[in-house]
C-alpha cells in the first residue's frame, strides 16, 4: 500500500517517539497537586484530545482559578526535564528506512514545538529521514492544521498522493482537510476504539505498514 504514495507524513509524539507513559505520569502530578482524581493509563487514552486545553478540562482543571497558560506552562517544563526518557516505538525505523528505500519522501508535521521537535529528532538519529519537520512555534498544543496546509502546498501534492500516520482524532482530521489518506495507531494517545469509530485503519504496531 505504501508504494502508491509520493509522500508519508507522520505525527511525532505517540507515532514515532513513545511518551504515553511519561505523560500520564506529569499529568497524575499536575491532578494530585490540585487535588484532583489520577488516571489509569487506560482512562487517559479515552480522555486525551487535542487541543490539549479540552482535555485538561476534561480531567477537572478550574480555569478561572488558574489559567491554562500556566497549568500547561507546568506540564511542559515537567516533560521537557524528562522527555529523554523516552523511547522511539519499536518498528518506526525500519519503516522509515524501508519509505526512503522506496523512494518516497518524509516530514514531521507536529502540534509539539519546533525546537524540541529538531532537537529530539536529531537525538534520536532521525533527521536524515526528512524532507520537512514542521512544528508550532508554542508550547500549547492547539492544533497543527495550518502547518499541514501549509506544509501540503510545499509538496504540491494531489489528493490521494500522500500517507499521514498518527495516533490521533486530530492526525485523522488534518489528514482529511489535506486531502491525504490516513492510517491510526492504537498504541499513542487514543484508545483503539475511539480511532476505530473514525471509519480509517487502525493499527497496533507501525510494522503492520509494510
Ligand atoms: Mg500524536
Amino acid at each position: 500500500m505504501i508504494k502508491n504514495y509520493k509522500h508519508i507524513i507522520w505525527d511525532w509524539n505517540g507515532t514515532i517517539l513513545n511518551d504515553v507513559d511519561l505523560c500520564v505520569e506529569l499529568i497524575n502530578e499536575l491532578l494530585k497537586e490540585h487535588n484532583l482524581k489520577t488516571v489509569t493509563k487506560d482512562e487517559y487514552k479515552s480522555i486525551f484530545t487535542i487541543p490539549v486545553k479540552n482535555y485538561y478540562a476534561a480531567l477537572g482543571f478550574d480555569f478561572e482559578k488558574e489559567s491554562f497558560e500556566v497549568v500547561g506552562k507546568k506540564w511542559m517544563d515537567g516533560y521537557e526535564q524528562r522527555k529523554f526518557e523516552c523511547k522511539v516505538y519499536p518498528g518506526v525505523v525500519e519503516v522509515m528506512e524501508k519509505i526512503k528505500n522506496l523512494g518516497i519522501g518524509q516530514s514531521i508535521l507536529s502540534a509539539y514545538s519546533q525546537h524540541t521537535l529538531d532537537e529530539m529528532s536529531a537525538h534520536f538519529g532521525l533527521t536524515k529521514y526528512f524532507s520537512h519537520i514542521v512544528g508550532l512555534d508554542n508550547i500549547y498544543a492547539a492544533s497543527k492544521l495550518h502547518l499541514g496546509q501549509q506544509l501540503i502546498k510545499k509538496l504540491g501534492n494531489g489528493k490521494g498522493e500522500t500517507l499521514m500516520i498518527g495516533d490521533t482524532e486530530h492526525d485523522f482530521e488534518v489528514a482529511a482537510e489535506m486531502g491525504a489518506d490516513c492510517v491510526l495507531l492504537s498504541g499513542g494517545h487514543y484508545d483503539k476504539k475511539r480511532l476505530e469509530k473514525l471509519g480509517v485503519t487502525v493499527l497496533d504496531s507501525i510494522r503492520g505498514l509494510l
